[in-house]
């Protein structure tokens, strides 16, 4: 569960530790926290060595002198996911979790390096099988499918078992790490039951309610907290939005040596939480009600929220591939994300990478870069309409077969055990996995007539919405940024400017609001 070199403390970061936690000492198989716990201090090793274990007692790891101990959940506040015992005379110094998260918004280097360090064991973890919670249920259901997916798309690690349950109780059964199960539960349920993200009261009432916590959500909760609004973003999913799925943002300002998206979006949660901003999730917004003083947003499960102010941020989604029995082969062999779990299942197979963007080239990359045989499928003539140059030299590089012209007309498989496609010229190729990268298609069902949108679905803004604010959609105080919005630029740089200009027209309607409302 560590990073490639086991990363340590300097002296004056253990100075710094040691001044806001306290210094304590273990025996030789004394355990600091274990599987289930609900939380657990930093842990930074002065003298001694630390075995981390999984639930079943196989080793994963060990810290030494200067090490630390703990990976994503020391800021989430989720369970604990592995054991720590002590395996050689320890001192050690502690820091409780909301101490080391007020430091880490302070000091800039010792937050680069635990953040960074955290992001790679959680990525390490989620390869390790057995560690974290247990999904059981069949492919068919529904509730088990969304379950797999609302764990993937936080980064929770876990592990499938395909399977009946006897009698006809809800699906699925989700064994958390400690072993308490919890019978078909609410993806907010499990959440909760893991400690993650806050509980929302039955009616909250803010300055600006922000929907979607992608980079445009993200982008908007920095800036409208920085700048003393209370601001609530809901995120029906996981907090990262799609940047959250990409391996490596590269052209992302200020990253010359890129970014992957989980650190890029970790980073932006830790920023937004620092200045105030509350993020709730995973909530989706079912409805909007449009109102003069306050617009009201109805979540599922019974919650809503008026706010003075809303943001859109909602984005996109993938779009799927319009072939018989697709779904019998979705979470199993067709993925829509290639993340360290996927890219593990199907080393050294045959597998095909759908689409020309760079969001088909970054993952064909990364697949082929951990062991797979990989094919790009894309339909137009020349990969280079579509894609960037850097990534097509990538491609190459990595031993990547380009087809152009290439279209899949059909599926063949058993049991979700994707074995073959075939192309619309009735060519066959044998692919035992598939991710799907084809473009998306907007969020935006949920508000029916709410605002005004485009034929596509996207939310019309500015002139397109006849209304002076370039972010203003037909609603005033509705506001609208990123990827959802018609006409933006899908881009991760733009949702975050976006959400930060987005705030702009917010504090603007709202003195315009309370000018009209003061008496004269
Ligand atoms: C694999 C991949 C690689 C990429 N690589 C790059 C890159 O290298 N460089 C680059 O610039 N861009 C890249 N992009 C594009 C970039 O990620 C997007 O442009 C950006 O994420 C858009 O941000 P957003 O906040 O507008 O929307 P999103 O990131 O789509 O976030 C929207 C959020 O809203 C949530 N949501 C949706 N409906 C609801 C609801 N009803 N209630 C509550 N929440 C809801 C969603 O769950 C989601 O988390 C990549 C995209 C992908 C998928």
């Amino acid at each position: 569960m560590d990073a490639p070199t086991s990363p340590t403390l300097s002296p004056s970061q253990l100075a710094t530790l040691a001044a806001l936690g306290e210094e304590r000492a273990a025996r030789v198989g004394d355990v600091l926290y274990r599987v289930g716990d609900t939380s657990y201090p930093f842990v930074a090793i002065l003298e001694g060595e630390v075995a981390i274990l999984d639930d079943a007692g196989n080793e994963i790891v060990r810290h030494g002198a200067s090490g630390f101990l703990g990976e994503l959940n020391l800021l989430s506040g989720q369970t604990v996911f592995v054991t720590a015992v002590v395996t050689k005379p320890l001192r050690y110094i502690a820091v409780e979790r909301d101490a080391l998260r007020s430091l880490l918004f302070e000091d800039g280097p010792l937050s680069d390096l635990l953040l960074s360090n955290f992001i790679a064991r959680r990525e390490a973890l989620q390869t390790v099988r057995g560690i974290g919670l247990e999904i059981v249920g069949p492919r068919s259901s529904e509730a088990t499918m969304r379950m797999l997916e609302f764990a993937r798309g936080n980064r929770l690690p876990f592990s499938w078992r395909e399977a009946q349950l006897p009698g006809d109780g809800p699906l699925p059964l989700v064994r958390l790490p400690g072993g308490v199960e919890l019978s078909g539960p609410t993806t907010g349920q499990v959440s909760r039951a893991l400690g993650i993200g806050r509980e929302l009261g039955r009616r909250e009432e803010v300055d600006l309610l922000v929907v979607g916590a992608g980079p445009a959500g993200l982008g908007a909760a920095v800036y409208g907290a920085s700048e003393g609004l209370t601001t609530l973003v809901v995120e029906s999913t996981a907090l990262g939005g799609q940047a959250g799925s990409s391996r490596r943002i590269e052209n992302y300002l200020g990253f010359p040596a890129g970014i992957s998206g989980s650190e890029l979006t970790s980073r932006a949660v830790t920023q937004a939480r620092k200045f105030g901003a509350q993020l709730a999730s995973p909530y989706r917004a079912v409805s909007l009600e449009p109102g003069n003083s306050r617009h009201l947003v109805r979540l599922e499960e019974d919650h809503e929220i008026a706010a003075r102010t809303v943001l859109l941020a909602t984005g996109a989604q993938y779009r799927r591939l319009p072939v018989d029995g697709l779904s019998e082969y979705e979470g199993v062999t067709v993925f829509y994300a290639a993340g360290p779990p996927e890219a593990q299942l199907c080393g050294a197979s045959r597998v095909a990478v759908v689409g020309g963007g760079n969001s088909a080239g970054q993952a064909a990359v990364w697949l082929a870069r951990g062991g797979s045989l990989v094919t790009l499928l894309h339909r137009r003539g020349d990969l280079r309409e579509t894609m960037s140059d850097y990534l097509i030299h990538e491609l190459d590089r990595y031993g990547v077969a380009v087809r152009d012209r290439s279209e899949i007309a059909a599926l063949y498989g058993k049991d979700g055990q994707l074995e073959a496609v075939t192309l619309r010229d009735g060519e066959r190729l044998p692919f035992a996995f598939l991710f799907l990268f084809l473009g998306a298609q907007p969020c935006t069902d949920w508000l029916d007539g709410a605002v005004a949108r485009a034929g596509d679905g996207f939310v019309l803004t500015g002139a397109a919405a006849c209304v002076d604010d370039l972010l203003g959609t037909s609603v005033p105080g509705i506001f609208a940024a990123g990827d959802v919005r018609s006409g933006s630029t899908k881009r991760c740089a733009t949702a975050v400017g976006e959400g930060a200009m987005a705030v702009q027209f917010v504090h603007a309607h709202l003195a315009t609001q309370e000018l009209t409302a003061s008496p004269r």
